[in-house]
Parts: C-alpha cells; structure tokens; sequence
C-alpha cells in the first residue's frame, strides 16, 4: 500500500518530454511511479485538468533570515516552490563569530532591505559555524533548501574587520580554503560573491578586497566536489559583464566547477547588453565552460516611501543625501524654499541610476492615508499638472503632509518588454531566476515568478510550451547547481510535487503583508499564487488552495549531487583574452611578472601596457576595490 496516489493528472516530469496523462504514486517520501499505477494508497486524490509536475526551484533567494522563524518560506512554497537556494551575493549567515553578528546585521539589512526591527526581533543568533546555522533551521522546515556559503562570510570570520580593508595573506586564503571546506561539508552547495555590492557604511563588502588568487582558491576547493559559484558582477555595463563572463569561464574550464550569475536584464539604458551576453555565453558553453545567467520573469517596479534612501535617487547626490540624514532633516529640507529649490533642479537632471530608466512624473501615489488619499493611484505628473506643481514638488508636499508615510510606486524601471524578454527566456545558457525572495521586503514582492513565466510566456505569448516552462524551473536549475534527485519526476526522486491549473495560473497582484516578527508598523509586500492546487514536499502536503499551509514540517537540507564533478579539461582551451587585476603596492614589472610570466620583462611590461585599461563605473556612493581596475587584453579577432 502506498502512501499516495495521483490520478488522472497531465504528467509534465520536468525532463521537457510530452506531457501524457496518467498517474503519480508516493511512499515514504520518494516517487513510486510516473504514468502507471498498481495497487491502492491510503490517500488518492483525483488530478483530473491539473498538471502534475516537479516541485519548482528558486535558485536566487535571501531567504537565510526569515528561514529562522518562517520555515515554510512564505509565500514561496504556495507558489510551488519546493526547494529555495539562499546564501546568494556572497552573503549568508554562517559560518559568523559572535563578535560579528551587529556588523553583518547591518550589512544584511542594508543590501536586502529588511527592517531592522524584523531582523532583531526574529533571529536568535545561536549559531556559529554553518554546520550549526543549517541545524537552527533543519527541524522547523516546510521547504527544502540548498544553502550557498557567503564570500563575505568567510571572509569576516578569517580576518574580522580588517576584511573590509585589505587582500588576505596566503596563511589566511588557506585558512579561508579550510572554512569553505568545512562548510561544503556541513551541507552548502556552493559559494557566492560580489563584485559590486556595498554594505550600510556605503563600504565595499568583504568579498571585494579579495584578489583573483584568493577567489581562484576558493574555486580550487569548490573543484574538489564540483561545486558551484554564484556571482553578482557588474550587470549594468555591457563590456565589463563580459568581462566577467570570461573571467567565470575560465574559473569553471580550471575547476571544472558550474558558475551562475545574476541577475541579467533587459533595460531601455543598456539596449544591446542581453543580446552581447547570449552570444558570449554560447561562445563560452561551445569552448565546454559552465557559465548561466539568471534572468527574472517579472518587470522591475520599486516602491519607496521618503524616510530611507533609495535606488531611484541613487545618480541624485542631494536627493539621496538628504535622505540619508533621518527623518527629521528630510522634513526640514522639504520645507525650506533654498532646499527645495535645488532639489527640484536636481531632479531634471538626465542622470539616471545604474540600468534603470524612469521619468519622475510618472511615478504614482500607492498609498497616503491622510490629506493625499483621495489621489492614490494618479501620477506625479498628473497631479503636478493640477496643482501648478513641478513633479519633483509633488512627492515633497504629498510627503510632508502624509508625515513622509505616503508611498510612491515607479513602475518599469526596467525589463518590462516581455516579447523582448521571451527571446531569452528559453535560451539554455539562461536560468529562469534571480527572484530575490525574502529580501528588499518593502520595496516589491517578488515572489510568484514562476506563475508569471506560464502566464506571460507560456499562455500569452507562446514564447516555450508548458514542458519546457517546467523544465525551465525544475530540471534545469537542479541540473545547474547539483541540487540531488530533485527537479524530476521518476522513480526514486524526492516527491516534491506541485499540482497546479495551466489556464489560470499565475501570480497575485501586489499586497501588503504585517507578518513580520517586529510587528508594528513594518510591512513586506507578498504575492499570493493563483492557480497552485496542491503542493507536496518530500511526500507530505504542505499547501493546498483551500485549506492553506498545512503544519507539516517535511523540508530538508537537500543532498548535494555526488559523484557529478567533471574533472577540470587536461587540455583546457585557451582563454578568449587575458586579463589582470593590479594588486595594491605592485609597480608594472610585478604586474607582467605574475600574468605575462613567459616572456621577458621587458617584453611582458610593453604588452600589458597595450592592453585596455578598464575601470568600473559604480555610482559616487560605492567605492572602488583593487578588483575594479581590470588590465584586458583586446580580444584575439580584433588584435
Ligand atoms: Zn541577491
């Protein structure tokens, strides 16, 4: 007798085959069998007009935090997501001494946007070694997880605060090495870093004062099990993102290691970068390197409120100043006329924040409860119009008199030409990811990309068939990170299944949610799923439509997939150029000595200084590291 039987369901197994109706049976956790059924089962449940398909994977996430007190990952699990990755952007909460949890809460909240009340009253820090933070989550989990280790985590941990200072000795990269080591074994399946985020003091994260010896180390070890690196490179410029592209190429031919990046998307500032990745990356998949992009299903919409500085002002030095000083100096900069002058000059300017696009006037008013809020849902412009009020004056006015509570929604910031979009979407060296759950809270929900991708992509604009899609968020990403015997419906695999209606599936709009731990005033935005029936995790029903999340807790730390590690190529092929980062105190003949090692220095001197000198665009708030300064050689066709 088994456990479970689903009958009559349209079968997609995540492998992309022919969906075909049949039957799915479950026991003890795993899948009995797919099509065919015999016997009886203590439960049936009739799937008639229901796909049955794997459970989905969330391969981008921040979940690491709230997984302390939320272990069903709300509201992910009820869009049918069975296994979540967090840890991403070399930030995880573990491995971390006791000494640094202030320090990386700080930096966690700022570059995920959570409210620190949230963040303090939920996380009881009784962890230190990663071994140790998995066993604070494992027992109370409704998903699965496949943690990453977080670059910046190990690195605090080995140099303390002198991490966000300076490159590491060799005794420490061994002793990074070492921390990684032990905490591949303790369960992560992968590390994460950042080439471009910046922590509450506008400082570069730890991970940036690394150098390539260091990261190429830590590569050396993830190679040892075949592990994989995730990277948040410079996605904003086109020359220098495939220049890192590169760089990730020639990590995983030297490793043999699979590498990730995100997120990539489309944005009416950088028209041709998708399209110059795609190529780059078939170029890189042909020479044999593992390297996905992450590409989100979803438009970029950022909600903001005037109390805390936010993206959209980024490339406006005094709008974003002032919004750095408290509430009480943004009050008073909004009221004086000299202030507010300048801010509505400053807000005319073309400058616009790293690959985002927008137009002041048409941002909307999302929510004012005093004075404002008969004019919810009308655009700055439009209100401006009325009033005889320059756009940027609107939002002061509305936020003075809404006591700086009136919300503001920009919406389409970026990627929101979804035809364009679908010409990625089912490229294979792109993943469909990079939905950031359970970070930037307040500022958009992100959950329920993958009902957009059946909504949009499948029903809508036909850009991939209902077998792909799946495949897409199922069998693809697991195939991507080594997630073990998940993202499959056969035999043996884990029973993690979603029943879901292929006509009405979809994300919910936009909502408000009060369920963070700090309670008061704090609030994330959610979206609830439409369309998902039924989700299972290792066998057990954790969410229905009717009844909701059920209290079962059948989640797991998910097995790395052993025994996938492709040996790194004896004859790996040359890189397509070359490329060097100066390390502090180095003068040229160094530079050459170590990259161009050869040739004669003299020679090797006058070559690297015929190469490009390139050096990263950030905005004036994020500094620079020595790994922004990159020497490239120009590609080989053009030489
Ligand atoms: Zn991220």
């Amino acid at each position: 007798m088994q456990d479970l039987l689903i009958r009559n369901a349209l079968i997609c197994d995540g492998t992309g085959a022919p969906a075909r109706t049949g039957d799915l049976s479950i026991h003890d956790g795993r899948i009995v069998s797919v099509g065919s059924s015999s016997g009886t089962a203590s439960r049936e449940i009739d799937a008639t007009g229901l796909v049955a398909a794997p459970g989905f994977i969330d391969p981008h996430t921040h979940f690491d935090a709230q997984l302390t007190w939320d272990g069903q990952a709300r509201p992910s699990l009820e869009h049918g997501v069975t296994t979540v990755i967090p840890g991403n952007c070399s930030l995880s909460l573990a491995p971390l001494r006791a000494r640094d949890r202030e320090f990386l809460g700080s930096v966690f909240r700022q570059i995920e946007e959570m409210p620190k009340s949230a963040f303090d009253a939920g996380l009881e820090w009784s962890w230190e070694s990663f071994g140790e933070y998995l066993d604070a989550i494992r027992n109370d989990l409704s998903i699965n997880v496949a943690p990453l280790v977080g670059h910046s985590l190990l690195r605090l941990w080995v140099l303390g605060a002198e991490s966000r200072e300076r490159a590491s000795t060799p005794e420490e990269i061994e002793a990074l090495c070492d921390l990684l080591r032990e905490s591949l074994e303790a369960g992560a399946v992968g590390l994460s870093t950042s080439f471009s985020d910046i922590d509450h003091e506008f400082r570069a994260v730890p991970c940036r004062l690394g150098t390539m010896d260091e990261l190429r180390a830590l590569c050396a070890v993830l190679g040892e099990t075949g592990r994989a690196l995730q990277v948040l490179p410079e996605f904003w410029e086109a020359d220098l993102l495939l220049t890192r592209i590169d760089q990730m190429a020639e990590l995983s031919l030297e490793y043999g290691i699979p590498t990730t990046f995100s997120p990539l998307f489309e944005s009416t500032t950088t028209p041709d970068l998708v399209g110059k990745v795609r190529e780059r990356l078939e170029l890189h998949a042909a020479r044999g390197a593992r390297v996905v992009a992450q590409m989100q299903t979803r438009p970029i919409d950022m909600t903001f409120d005037m109390t805390i500085p936010n993206a959209v002002f980024s490339a406006m030095p005094t709008w974003f100043g002032t919004l750095m000083q408290g509430e009480e100096a943004i009050r008073g900069a909004f009221s004086d006329p000299a202030t507010r002058a300048a801010l509505v000059e400053e807000s005319k300017t073309d400058r616009r924040p790293i690959a985002l696009d927008f137009q002041l006037g048409q941002i909307r008013l999302s929510a004012a409860t005093g004075p404002w809020k008969q004019q919810v849902g009308r655009s700055l412009a439009d209100l401006g119009a009325e009033l005889d009020l320059d756009p940027a004056e609107v939002l002061m006015q509305a936020s003075l008199d809404e006591d700086l509570r009136a919300r503001f929604t920009a919406e389409s910031l970026a990627h929101f030409d979804a035809p364009l979009i679908a010409r990625s979407i089912d490229h294979p060296q792109i993943i469909v990811g990079a939905g950031d759950g359970g970070a930037h809270v307040a500022r958009f929900a992100t959950y329920g990309d993958t009902g957009r991708l059946f909504s949009c992509f499948v029903r809508d604009l036909g850009a991939l068939s209902l077998e792909q899609a799946v495949k897409r968020v199922t069998a693809d990403i697991a195939d991507a990170w080594g997630v073990e015997g998940r993202g499959r419906l056969e035999e043996g695999a884990a029973a993690d299944v979603v029943l879901f209606d292929p006509e009405t599936i979809a994300r919910g709009p936009e909502e408000l949610a009060f369920d963070l731990p700090g309670g008061g005033e704090d609030f994330r935005f959610i979206r609830r799923a439409k369309g998902v029936e039924r989700v299972f995790v290792n066998g057990v029903e954790v969410y229905n439509a009717s009844d909701g999340y059920s209290e079962a807790r059948s989640g797991t730390i998910v097995d790395y997939r052993s025994g996938s590690v492709s040996k790194p190529a004896a004859d790996a092929p040359e890189p397509i150029r070359r490329f060097t980062h100066p390390e502090p105190g180095d003068d040229w003949p160094q530079v050459a000595a170590r990259h161009l090692a050869d040739q004669p220095t003299d020679q090797a001197v006058t070559l690297l200084q015929s190469w490009n000198l390139h050096l990263v665009q950030r905005p004036p708030t994020n500094p620079m590291t020595p790994l922004d300064l990159v020497f490239l050689e120009p590609p080989r066709a053009e030489a």
